[in-house]
């Protein structure tokens, strides 16, 4: 099964995970993310085990072969051996598209909304992103870092190992700063990785009513230069939409991350239609919620994903926001993926209209609403969700060289990730080949 692979210090802990029932490997022999038929292959190793070395995956197989094999066996006393018997493993959940820099729900909305007001409407009369800011503005940064670690705890206990993390509901420089400050600091203190993202251009402030062009060189001319010296993020957004803002700006925040060495994604088509294909030729990792995209715009993008992966674009699909809002209306998923799309999946974690740290949840509703197989919503939640933050090369599938990131589920068929809604049997998490959780 194995290599002799001797430790390399007698610190390196050694995991082997034996007899796991349905083992999702996501392996694929194709380079970039899944699409089309490819999407559904689950990689599926029945009775597997993985064996992994100072947080590698060394060797993926079958169990009776990692129990012959002449290099556990010698090592065995060495090695923390976990028998997940009638049980599914798969690589932890990359939640691509979350908004944790907040310090309270938005109950109001909430009540608003069922009273029969929109999303839109709710924001014109002061609700919506705007009344999140000023609790963010007031909160220290240890405060809003407490916040945001409680949330990756919460990912983490449903199968989350990996979490991109946006500000945005500062507005200003220093509140920017001090939101992704606050989710490096939470980052420090969790297992998973996070991938953080500067969203200043999430909504126009209060104060620049009026005055859009003179917030984005805000964005463009302090915050990207700022958040990029300190590498502070990895990425930038910009929320592109009726309401919102514009191409124009959205083209100018593109210029300024690209200048300072940093990449670029978006939420788009969420309320309205707008244009894509000018923003392809940015490289985006990834263009989020896609709910009123057109027949040139997937086009676009599937032209874009026969390109090299460097140069790839996932639209991230984000479910859980059009249930929230109670909308009818959700993106056609199927339309994306047999044109060719490469589609992932995303809790959209935040306050206003996404406020579930869930992933198998978002699982559920992509296959009951966008009609995604479960296999499909499993792969777009995982090995999709890693290229849609540009980290396929460690994350997002179980193959020998990959960071051991791994969630055990308490169930017996994948097909129960998405059908038991609004329970978690997520039994226990590996990140980076050490235990986390012992529910088992
Ligand atoms: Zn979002």
């Amino acid at each position: 099964m194995t290599e002799a692979m001797p430790f390399r210090n007698k610190n390196e802990a050694a995991l082997l995970l034996i007899n796991i029932r349905q083992l999702l490997t996501l392996q694929s022999s194709e380079a970039g993310p899944r699409r089309g038929r490819d999407l559904g292959n689950l990689g599926l190793i029945e009775d597997g085990a993985v064996l992994s070395v100072g947080g590698k995956i060394v060797s993926v197989g079958k169990t009776k072969d990692a129990l012959g094999d002449s290099w556990i066996k010698s090592n065995r006393k060495k090695i923390r051996e976990i028998d997940c018997s009638g049980k599914v493993g798969l690589p932890g959940f990359v939640d691509s598209h979350t908004h944790p820099a907040f310090t309270a729900p938005r109950l109001a909305d909430f009540e608003q909304r069922i009273a029969g007001a929109t999303y839109e409407q709710i924001a014109e009369a002061g609700g919506g992103i705007r009344s999140t800011v000023e609790g963010v503005r007031k909160a220290t940064r240890s405060a809003l870092a407490g916040h945001v670690l409680s949330a990756l705890h919460k990912m983490l206990a449903q199968g989350t190992t990996t979490v991109e993390a946006k500000s945005g509901y500062g507005l200003n420089l220093d509140a920017e700063l001090k939101s992704l400050e606050a989710i490096g600091d939470a980052a420090r203190l969790w297992p998973g990785a996070v991938v953080p993202t500067l969203l200043g251009a999430h909504a126009l402030p209060r104060e620049y009513e009026g005055r859009e062009d003179k917030y984005v060189r805000i964005v463009c001319e302090e915050m990207i230069p700022r958040a990029a010296k300190r590498k502070l993020a990895r990425f930038v957004d910009v929320f592109c939409d009726r309401g919102a803002f514009s191409l124009a700006s959205t083209e100018h925040v593109f210029l300024a991350a690209r200048e300072h060495g940093l990449g670029v994604r978006a939420h788009l088509c969420q309320l309205s239609h707008c244009e894509i294909v000018p923003l392809v030729k940015y490289d985006p990792a990834s263009l989020d919620h896609m709910d009123y995209v057109g027949d040139d715009d997937i086009a676009a993008l599937a032209a874009q994903s026969a390109i090299s992966p460097a140069h790839q674009t996932v639209a991230t699909l984000v479910p859980a926001a059009n249930h929230f809002l109670g909308l009818g209306r959700f993106p056609d998923a199927r339309r994306l993926i047999d044109s060719g799309v490469p589609v992932a999946l995303a809790s959209d974690y935040n306050p206003g209209t996404s406020p579930t740290t869930s992933m198998p949840f978002v699982l559920s509703l992509a296959c009951t609403h966008l009609k995604m197989t479960p296999a499909e919503a499993i792969a777009a939640a995982t090995i999709n969700g890693a290229h849609a933050l540009r980290l396929a090369d460690c994350k997002g599938s179980i193959e020998p060289g990959k960071d051991a990131d791994l969630a055990i589920f308490d169930v017996a068929d994948y097909r129960e990730i998405p059908y038991w809604i609004a329970g978690n049997r997520c039994a226990a998490v590996i990140v980076a080949g050490a235990w986390q959780a012992a529910l088992m």
